[in-house]
């Protein structure tokens, strides 16, 4: 199904009676809704950018109530319903009552109907703020979809330094968004609202799939040891039914030495230990390794380190930051790294921007290293060439 769609003025986007797939956003000029009951035309109003038509018939899953007509030409974005459905079910269950209620109250109005060419709902676009950033969040949510057809996500790769080989060994994978007209989305913010619904899924498979790609390329190029990259997921991800089948199958399939793929669990409100702690076993029982991202930050704590049993240690950018001008963050440092060997953990610090740091860390004994004194993260060209393993050696000293 096309998530874009143009219509020429005159056009009919969806007819009355049609089954409900999608719901459409407009995005510009305007779409006019209009239901037929016997002799009676019902005008529900003139719909413009920024407002959504088509929602009433999708939540309810009863076919459209109403035959959409652009009025001018115009653009509309596909909303899906699982962008609504998975939300709802997630919601809290007064809300998701409420929301049923008012579908059945909108349902009964429009069947007792009764003026001829009387208008439902008045030509306003919606401006309540929170409503504006529901529709914000869709359309961005409805891109994002387009996005990953249409390929344009791009996977780039952030060096980390072994420091005592004094070498890059790996780099982690991070994906990079260009939105036309928006410039470069943070995957803070779009990875965030991809996590709300199932569409984390695909994105994760498609980061996976370009670095196994990278992966079998150097390895087909003869680089050994083969450098090891880190691929973010999170704990939603992990615990999604059938997803390390998943990875397992493909890192399987590309036939890649044990430690060639880490994986690196962010942000995790709610973990459910048992069931993370059976996906890991799974995927470690194959060869791949596991990280626990920005500890001592956010929801990554001391009970996740606890609970399960990671092969790295990722020390929160924060900590490296302040390493310098707080003694306090130093002597936390100084407790992470003691703890992580004594659980027999790796130790990686981000956020390395200066030799300075990079000096502090290696008398701490802390394996890796990753930041922009390395390099930022590049293409994937720039890893398959060696460029970028070189000019982050060559920074470091
Ligand atoms: P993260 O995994 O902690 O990644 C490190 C972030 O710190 C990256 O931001 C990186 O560009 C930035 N960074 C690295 N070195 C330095 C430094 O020296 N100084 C400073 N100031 N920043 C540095 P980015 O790429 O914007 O990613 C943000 C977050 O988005 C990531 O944090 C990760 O949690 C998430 N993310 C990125 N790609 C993926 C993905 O493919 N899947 C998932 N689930 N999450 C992802
Ligand atoms: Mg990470
Ligand atoms: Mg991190």
């Amino acid at each position: 199904m096309a998530i874009r769609r143009e219509l020429l003025a005159g056009e009919v986007l969806f007819r009355q009676g049609d089954p409900s797939v999608c719901a459409w956003l407009v995005e510009r000029g305007h779409v006019e809704l209009l239901a037929v009951h016997g002799r009676r035309t019902t005008r529900h109003g003139l719909f413009g950018p920024g407002e959504l038509i088509g929602e009433v018939g999708l939540l309810g899953g009863a076919p459209h109530g109403t035959t959409a007509t652009a009025r001018s030409d115009a653009v509309v974005m596909a909303v899906e319903r699982a962008q609504f459905v998975e939300r709802l079910e997630a919601a809290d269950p007064i809300l998701r009552t409420l929301v049923d209620s008012l579908l059945g109250r909108i349902h009964t109005l429009v069947a007792n109907q009764p003026r001829e060419g009387a208008a439902l709902t008045a030509d306003t676009p919606c401006e309540e703020p929170v409503e504006r950033i529901g529709i914000d969040k869709m359309r961005l949510e409805t891109q994002l979809r387009d996005a990953l057809q249409s390929g344009a996500l791009e996977v780039r790769y952030q060096p980390v330094y072994d420091i005592a080989a004094r070498r890059i060994g790996g780099y982690e994978a991070l994906v990079r968004w260009a939105l036309p007209g928006r410039g470069e989305v943070s995957p803070a913010e779009f990875i965030r609202l991809a996590e709300e619904t199932s569409l984390i899924v695909p994105v994760g498979e498609y980061v996976l799939d370009r670095v196994l790609e990278v992966l079998v390329a150097l390895r087909e190029a003869g680089n050994e040891p083969l450098p090891s990259i880190a691929v973010n997921l999170s704990a939603r991800q992990l615990v999604e039914p059938g997803m390390a089948r998943q990875v397992v199958a493909r890192v399987e399939r590309a036939a890649l030495p044990a430690g060639a793929l880490t994986l690196e669990i962010t942000e995790s409100r709610m973990l459910d230990y048992a069931q993370v702690a059976a996906v890991m076993a799974d995927c470690r029982s194959q060869g791949l390794r596991f990280s626990l991202d920005d500890f001592g930050t956010g929801y990554s704590n001391l009970a996740h380190l606890h609970a399960l049993d990671f092969d790295f240690i990722k020390v929160d950018q924060a900590f490296a930051r302040h390493m310098f001008d707080s003694p306090r963050a130093m002597a936390m440092v100084e407790a992470i790294v003691a703890m992580a060997h004594a659980l027999g953990a790796g130790v990686v610090c981000e956020g390395v921007e200066t030799r300075e740091q990079l000096a502090r860390l290696r008398e701490l004994g802390i394996g890796h290293a990753q930041g922009y004194l390395f390099g930022r993260a590049v293409a994937a060209g720039a890893v398959l060439s060696g460029q970028a393993a070189r000019d982050g050696a060559a920074a470091a000293g």
